[in-house]
């Protein structure tokens, strides 16, 4: 009996494009699921958009559009680009459909009848102009522990403090400017502190094989074997809101978070309603498929900030609405864009749409990031320049040419026919030009073994690292047999089982090209496509393949085209300011509001909120020079003309930020401690807060203006001035000299 999977990827929120923090769970669960399908598995592989919330509401009202018509052109975004990433959903819905209104109420109602549902009636603030209740992403004042002013709700980003929205100091709504008021409203509640939740929780995350490291969180929420410290959990929110009302509490709705996981039942409902779930194999109802005793293993993969959702609140709202419970729920870390690139282009990190723009090849993006994979809650980097290095070397040096190479020679002079290979014979020996030392064939199942169990895991990196050692035995392989040697003398041969040695060594290879091939597909299905097509195989590659043979006489086309190393240029033009993306909806929120929005995205969450999108238009620094307010809104027209010695009057040099810190009451400096190597430092207040946290630019080199005359401000002196390129669109950019520049070099 194969094994039946169903697999979800987190819901993205319906607000904007994917970004890369998406794309890379994807890949993560994508290549997951081909494995399995590779392997014999029945896998049904759903995802949807999560579109309900305040964020959106508010989202589609400041557009001048309907929630519905603002999540329905992101969802057609979404779906768009997870085909180009060729992400192998078997189905993309949307968590505002009725098929989730109806399993949330039936869930709901479960809920409710086993007694897990009270009211409550709690204090929030509310917007009295624009008559809502406030979420607290939506409030800002100043800090109640140090006084800095436009705090959010729940954090200071100054101090690092968290606090209830209502201890903010002189609070003011951010979408009206009006002065909050504290008003009492009844809230529904899910009683996770219910002993019998929490002894069930107890038992299905002990029981369940979840990852070391989210089985330490869950037993630090879960706390000791006594009392556990679970708070309950508030469902409902006031209108307006949009989302599902709560059918027995007229004007209440469901939070979003609550019907979001829901979504992933729904996606899966609309997939058997739809016919898809029986094109794809399936004979079962979907009731059937999904009832509490199927034999449906249920896995869901997320990024470690919704673990406590998913492992928490999901588990328990299935269980006691007595539904079918996950099997595993597999946990990621977040993606980091590093590198000089990343850092000279602040703030606009890696955007799929501008990557395949680009004319980048998804493909490369899919092995990348899977070579950085495992099976660990760890973030994982983004480096321009290993990406570039480790995809030219690999799959073109290493993969892709193995195959041009044979292919010719048998083309040229075999008709393209394989002969009888040795693989997995003992034979071997030396032609009259190289020496044929062949890989035994209990290397090909010793390491389609251990890349099965890698892939099985999760530790694709691990399983990439094995498909290159092997890349390497054959390349070392063919490189000792020397075949253009014996190519060359086709006609005139020095030993007449040379022409025999060229066929064999050129047939093997193609042989080992098409093992290395199935171990890649799950990483690269469309090259491995297009294998299949230029081997001639008779069906798609499979696991079983592994200890298969192409027959002799077996031909195949010529070589096709399979993949380009990158350019460097490309890796540039995707760091360019991304001025004309084809945005499919208005740019992110500068800030995903936390605790409402769902931050259902995995990665999502984290990289909106340091995006700094939409960050104002500010000065370069407060010293009025002429240099600082060239650029911004004068871009395209030049200065006067200067000669050289009007530039040399200006002593640039290279300065060290030994220290980058918040100023008291200032909302756009920082103030700056720099190093130019004359044995004191110097203070400049630049006006660049709104684009870098000070701890990133602390230990950075960047010119400065070592001559300036100090000027005195609000704050203290300013020494001097920092050099900064901005320009009509958002983001302020910190310039850097290339490495080796040392403080107090001179620039000119
Ligand atoms: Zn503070």
């Amino acid at each position: 009996m194969p094994r039946t999977l169903f697999v979800t990827t987190a819901l993205p929120y319906a607000n904007g494009p994917f970004h890369i923090g998406h794309i890379m769970e994807y890949i993560q669960a994508d290549v997951w699921v081909r494995f399995q399908r590779m392997q014999g598995c029945k896998v049904h592989f759903m995802g949807a958009d999560d579109a309900h919330g305040a964020p959106i509401m508010l989202r589609a009202e400041t557009h001048g559009v309907t929630p519905e018509e603002l999540v329905r052109k992101v969802g057609e975004s979404h779906q768009r680009d997870y085909q180009r990433f060729l992400l192998s959903f078997d189905n993309w819905y949307t968590t505002h459909s009725e098929e989730n209104r109806e399993l949330s109420h039936s869930i709901y109602g479960r809920l409710k009848d086993a007694g897990l549902i009270y009211a409550k009636s709690i204090e929030q603030f509310f917007d009295p102009v624009k008559s809502m209740f406030l979420p607290d992403r939506y409030i800002k004042g100043e800090c109640p522990k140090c006084g800095a002013k436009d705090q959010y709700g729940d954090a200071c980003e100054v101090c690092g403090s968290t606090y209830a929205a209502t201890e903010l100091k002189n609070p003011y709504s951010v979408l009206t400017g009006a002065k909050p008021e504290l008003r009492t409203s009844e809230h529904l509640f899910f009683r996770l502190s219910d002993p019998k939740v929490v002894k069930f929780l107890r038992r299905w995350t002990t029981q369940t094989p979840l990852q070391p490291e989210v089985k330490n969180k869950i037993a630090e929420w879960l706390g000791g074997s006594g009392d556990a410290k679970l708070a309950d959990w508030d469902i409902s929110r006031d209108a307006p809101y949009f989302g599902f009302e709560i059918p027995d509490a007229p004007g209440k709705y469901f939070y979003v978070w609550l019907d979001a996981p829901i979504g992933y039942l729904a996606s899966l409902k609309n997939y058997f309603d739809t016919g898809k779930a029986q094109t794809n194999g399936e004979t079962r109802s979907f009731e059937e498929f999904i009832a509490p005793s199927s034999e449906v293993e249920q896995y869901h993969f997320i990024g470690k900030d919704i673990i406590y959702h998913h492992t928490l609140f999901w588990p328990a709202m299935l269980e006691f609405a007595q539904r079918k419970l996950p099997t595993n729920v597999y946990v990621h870390g977040f993606i980091t864009v590093s590198g000089e690139k990343m850092s000279k282009s602040r703030g606009t990190g890696i955007s799929p749409q501008r990557y395949l723009e680009v004319g980048m090849n998804p493909e490369w993006l899919r092995y990348y990031i899977a070579a950085k994979l495992n099976d660990k809650v760890e973030d994982i980097d983004f480096n321009p320049d290993d990406f570039v290095a480790r995809v030219n070397s690999d799959l073109i040096g290493k993969y892709v040419n193995i195959a041009s190479r044979a292919a010719g020679f048998l083309e040229k002079h075999f008709d393209g026919k394989l002969c009888e290979t040795t693989l997995g014979s003992t034979y071997q020996g030396r032609s009259s030009i190289g020496e044929y030392r062949h890989i035994p064939i209990e290397d090909a199942i010793r390491y389609g073994e251990s890349i099965r169990l890698f892939y099985d895991r999760r530790q694709f990196g691990m399983a990439l690292r094995l498909i290159m050692e092997l890349a390497d035995k054959i390349n070392a392989f063919w490189d000792n047999a020397k075949p253009w040697e014996l190519s060359k003398r086709f006609d005139s041969p020095i030993n007449p089982t040379d022409n025999q040695w060229l066929h064999q060594v050129a047939s093997t290879t193609i042989e080992w090209f098409r093992l290395t091939t199935l171990f890649l597909k799950p990483v690269l299905p469309d090259v491995a496509q297009k294998v299949e097509k230029f081997l001639r195989l008779d069906h798609a590659l499979a696991w079983v393949d592994v200890s298969h043979h192409l027959p002799a006489g077996h031909k195949i086309d010529s070589y096709v085209h399979l993949l380009s190393r990158i350019d460097p240029k490309q890796i540039d033009a995707l760091f360019e300011a991304p001025t004309t993306i084809a945005s499919p909806s208005p740019p992110p929120l500068a800030r995903r509001e936390r605790g409402d929005s769902s931050g259902f995205a995995g990665a999502s969450d984290r990289e909106e909120k340091e995006s700094g999108a939409g960050a104002p238009q500010l000065p370069l620094t407060p010293s009025p020079s002429p240099a600082s307010r060239r650029g911004g809104k004068e871009s395209g027209a030049s200065a006067p003309q200067i000669s050289i010695d009007d530039f040399s009057k200006v002593d640039l040099r290279i300065a060290r930020i030994v220290n980058a810190e918040h100023v008291d009451g200032a909302d756009k400096l920082l103030k700056l401690t720099l190093d130019i190597g004359d044995g004191r430092t110097r203070t400049v207040f630049a006006g660049i807060k709104s684009a870098y946290r000070p701890e990133e630019l602390i230990g950075r080199l960047t010119p400065m203006v070592a001559n300036l005359t100090p000027r005195k401000m609000k704050f203290g002196l300013s020494e001097g001035m920092v050099l900064a390129a901005s320009g009509d669109g958002p983001g302020i950019f910190l310039l850097a000299p290339d490495s080796g520049a040392q403080p107090g070099m001179r620039v000119k």
